[in-house]
């Protein structure tokens, strides 16, 4: 059935204004479908993932977490991007793009790339500061980047630099896979990160099923086995527990 509000045009004229051309604002009617859109900007597919109830990533959207996830974490994503206005600027990137973003300044500066994953450089992020900046929410998946780097945690870190500088300051969301999480033994990893992380970050895990099979998850500090400042540098590189 078509809108009565605008007879389906998606559009409702402002209170004439002579002699200036009528204006037009737009129709409530009209907001489901750019909200939707806009998760499909995000992330193709991303509105078809199953509903869950609640999700305490709803309390982070404007912080910085680390996400411990599987697949699990997509359903959750799709409950804060539809909670969210239309002109929500999401992306998701992943530290394979971060490196590949860095080697591509690299190359644009004449020098010989050595990676495995050269192949991938492109121009179509010149630099991680045109990859990382402009998101209002940047989510990094970890676990992409395969072959390795030795820049990686650098490049890891300068994105997160970026993004916490005062004259962006915007959120971002690590979302590292349960079985391979961001600690001493990850390609990604360094004390200095491990700093950052533990003041700037906090830590989201067990998120619930869709079907809320496990208990909704919590926000916590991140924490590195206790404060990472006054351990010595042997004990943080001593893995997990
Ligand atoms: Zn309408």
């Amino acid at each position: 059935m078509e809108c009565e509000k605008c007879n389906g045009t998606g559009r409702i004229q402002n209170p004439p204004d002579p002699p200036h051309p009528p204006t037009y604002k737009r129709c409530s009617c009209m907001l489901k479908q750019d909200i939707l859109k806009n998760v499909e900007r995000g992330m193709k597919g991303l509105s078809n993932f199953p509903k869950v109830e609640n999700s305490p990533l709803m309390e982070v959207v404007d912080k910085n977490v680390v996400v411990t996830a599987g697949r699990e974490f997509l359903p959750h994503l799709r409950h804060v991007a539809v909670r969210m206005p239309p002109s929500w600027n999401f992306k998701i990137t992943s530290d394979a793009e971060l490196v590949t973003a860095w080697l591509g300044s690299i190359a644009l500066k004449g020098k010989d790339i050595l990676d495995a994953d050269a192949y991938m450089v492109s121009t179509k992020y010149v630099t991680i500061t045109d990859l990382v900046t402009p998101p209002d929410l940047l989510i990094i998946k970890m676990g992409v980047k395969t072959a390795r780097n030795q820049a990686a945690s650098e490049v890891l870190a300068e994105a997160i630099n970026l993004r916490t500088h005062p004259t962006i300051n915007r959120p971002t969301w690590i979302w590292e896979e349960p079985h391979h999480p961001l600690n001493s033994g990850h390609m990604f990893w360094s004390d200095q990160l491990g700093f950052r992380l533990a003041e700037e970050f906090s830590r989201v895990k067990d998120l619930a099923d869709p079907g809320g099979v496990k208990k909704p998850g919590a926000v916590k500090k991140f924490g590195i086995k206790g404060s990472p400042i006054k351990k010595s540098r042997k004990t943080l590189r001593g893995g997990r527990e």
